[in-house]
């Protein structure tokens, strides 16, 4: 579909040159994406991987110094893994990070006798983020695999935190979406409040029911009322929040904390702000594979600025 909205064939000529694109499957023939075959979930966090990667590798070779510095400040976590075996044998390896695959924690579909638990986002990554767990590991020692603790401690959290939310597993589906359920139900009465609030602000109509004025925005007290546009505000609830804070301990262990909406965010006690800059989704669509969306937050001046271009001369001037 992309192919008709823009030509970005000088773009594709150089893609295709670059080694770690097709290693990292990123190329897609055309009838790979129009049967719908691409696994497009995993397309999005390649996609993300690899060009994060090739951002800090292209800064390193043309600028050696204060530009690949900054560059890095922006997107990479300085990461410490400590390593245990069974045995007692300890290793701690540094290295730096492009960015946070989330993991899930074991989610059971809920029962009558089992309701469905709240597990907040902020959690999810922090659990993530850490990277606590036990898994089979070659020890030197040993000179065999055992199983071995993983531990992750942070020396410095990037600038802008990209993460890869890995929703590959239908079971790591459903807790997204039970957790989206639950947002939903928990914003349900607040939600119903702002819409009482909404309909008392409409003024009443003039005329009453005898109003015959097509899609008149007063209230007359009728069925008419239900279709007014302030009553037809969504519950806009999500388990994503618009934003996170996050503090880096001394210890190198990381707290998180949600933003919500209309929350005032205080730049306080160590924690970091950041906000949901930009987001890319799968729309799902077995007979054509789906389409690829993103959503970015331009800010106002991005929207200022198409305002301004696609006007005739005068309305121009009348703007300046
Ligand atoms: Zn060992
Ligand atoms: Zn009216």
């Amino acid at each position: 579909m992309y192919h008709f909205c823009f030509q970005g064939s000088n773009f594709l000529r150089a893609f295709r040159t670059i080694p770690e694109a097709s290693a990292l499957g990123l190329l897609l023939g055309d009838a790979e994406e129009s049967a719908g075959k691409a696994n497009f979930p995993r397309l999005i966090q390649s996609w993300n991987r690899f060009v994060l990667q090739q951002l800090i590798q292209d800064t390193i070779e043309t600028d050696s110094g204060s530009g690949t510095e900054r560059i890095k400040q922006m997107f990479e976590s300085e990461v410490q893994t400590e390593v245990k075996c069974r045995c007692g044998k300890e290793t701690e390896r540094k290295s730096t990070s492009l960015l946070v695959t989330l993991t899930y924690p074991e989610f059971l579909p809920p029962t009558a006798t089992r309701p469905a638990k709240e597990v907040s986002f902020s959690s999810v990554l922090q659990n993530s983020m850490l990277l606590d767990q036990t898994m089979q590991a070659w020890c030197d020692d040993c000179n065999r695999y055992q199983p071995t603790s993983q531990k992750r401690t942070y020396t410095r959290l990037p600038d802008v935190l990209s993460i890869n939310c890995h929703l590959e597993s239908n079971s790591d589906m459903v807790f997204w979406k039970i957790q989206e359920q639950l947002a939903l139900a928990r914003e349900s009465e607040a939600h119903k409040q702002q819409l009482e609030a909404n309909i008392a602000s409409i003024k009443m109509c003039r005329y009453g029911q005898a109003c015959t004025r097509q899609g008149c925005k007063f209230r007359h007290m009728d069925e008419r009322d239900a279709s007014n546009p302030l009553l037809q505000e969504e519950n806009k609830a999500s388990w994503l929040p618009h934003g996170l804070r996050i503090r880096l301990n001394k210890d190198g262990t990381i707290e998180i904390q949600e933003v919500r909406d209309e929350e005032k965010v205080e730049s306080s006690s160590g924690f970091i702000n950041y906000y949901l800059h930009a987001s890319v989704g799968h729309i799902r669509d077995v007979r054509t594979g789906g389409n690829l969306i993103a959503h970015v937050q331009v800010g106002k001046t991005y929207h200022k600025r198409k305002e301004v271009r696609p006007c005739p001369n005068e309305q121009l001037q009348q703007l300046l």
